[in-house]
């Protein structure tokens, strides 16, 4: 096997080190809808830099699952859609901005602006495709299965594991898991492995964590997720396409909270023939377009062909400006284009 470990730049790693010599007033941010990775990574990193003496803030463009309330540091973030003052100070105020787990500075919505108009000094951590926002440092490796072990690899070469403690680790267990379906894809990284290792050695309670990532739902949820999976769930074998649907009206059906479809897009994967499935979620003003693969189909090429969206090879996602029939619509269009074959199973 191939060493995985990241061999960072070291004129890089010295640069982020001088600039977090002194301390200083700092601003993680995440994208929209933080999944366990975004929200793991900019946590993780905000409790490390206080304890490097630094003044952090950690910004999302919107909420996160309640799911997540239990890491530490949660309680604490700006969510700009309901603090928009506060998100935009924690910005403009910054003397270093780090901007982890997404590639293009649209990716935070509303905050674009701000974000791109601040004058701190910028990291990007990430692990998507072609970076293209203009930023001081980037440490963009899209090979890596989750920012948080890119993160974890960082913090081990600016010398800083030493400070890992057992929230720290939790964030980044979390990040790793979810990105990862629970280690069941894009999970090849032996990396991953000998890092869960570690995080066991900082006091990770692995069992009680992946409880409270997979086994915290309520029953509105799993309600939920039988009724899209009955009524609104249609295969379409010739294509090897799946495609789940959920309108506003199934949402106020079952009190819909955010994060209650987390993972169900990923369930007609289980059906062998299945190689593509398709998630539309109805939201106030657009559809949001959620694909996963399995095998080698690239659904951030689809996303990124029908939808302007993207993401990596096996999950990647849009939001479209189109009514959830129209978009519909559009994908049944798409889907005859492209789809995968029996060669990329
Ligand atoms: P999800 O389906 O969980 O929302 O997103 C899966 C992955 O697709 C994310 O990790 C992200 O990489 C990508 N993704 C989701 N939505 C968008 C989007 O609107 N634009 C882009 N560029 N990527 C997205
Ligand atoms: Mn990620």
């Amino acid at each position: 096997m191939e060493p995985t470990a990241i061999k960072f730049n070291q004129e890089e790693l010295n640069q982020l080190k001088s600039q977090l010599q002194s301390p200083k007033q700092i601003t993680l941010i995440g994208h929209v809808s933080p999944d366990g990775d975004s929200l793991g990574s900019t946590l993780a990193l905000s409790l490390l830099l206080k304890k490097l003496g630094h003044t952090t803030s950690v910004v999302h463009p919107t909420d996160y699952p309640p799911s997540f309330g239990f890491l530490k540091g949660s309680d604490e973030v700006i969510v700009a859609k309901h603090q928009p003052e506060e998100a935009i100070k924690a910005l403009q105020g910054a003397e270093i901005i780090f901007l982890m787990d997404f590639n293009e500075v649209k990716r935070v919505e509303q905050l674009e602006n701000t974000l791109a108009n601040a004058n701190a000094f910028k990291v990007m951590i990430d692990h998507h495709l072609h970076p293209t926002s203009d930023v001081d440092l980037c440490f963009s490796y899209p090979v890596k299965p989750a920012t948080c072990l890119l993160l974890y690899e960082l913090i081990e070469a600016l010398g800083y594991k030493e400070y890992i403690d057992q929230s720290i680790a939790e964030c980044l267990y979390t990040g790793m898991a979810t990105d990862t379906g629970g280690f069941s894809y894009n999970s090849q990284d032996p990396k991953l492995y000998t890092t869960i290792s570690e995080l066991l050695n900082c006091g990770l309670e692995k069992d009680k964590i992946s409880s409270y990532i997979n086994r915290s739902y309520t029953i509105d949820k799993i309600r939920l997720s039988a009724y899209l999976l009955d009524n609104n769930l249609t295969f379409y074998p010739q294509y090897h396409t799946a495609i789940i649907t959920m309108s506003q009206q199934d949402k106020r059906k079952f009190d819909y909270q955010i994060g209650d479809t987390e993972g169900l897009v990923n369930e007609p994967l289980a059906a062998k023939e299945i190689l593509f499935s398709i998630f539309l979620h109805e939201q106030a003003k657009y559809t949001k377009v959620s694909l996963r693969s399995k095998g080698s189909f690239p659904v951030n090429q689809f996303a990124k062909k029908f939808f302007n969206g993207g993401g990596h090879l096996n999950a990647a996602g849009a939001e479209v400006y189109t009514s959830l029939q129209e978009t519909t619509k559009i994908l049944l269009e798409a889907i005859k284009i492209m789809h995968p074959s029996h060669e990329d199973e």
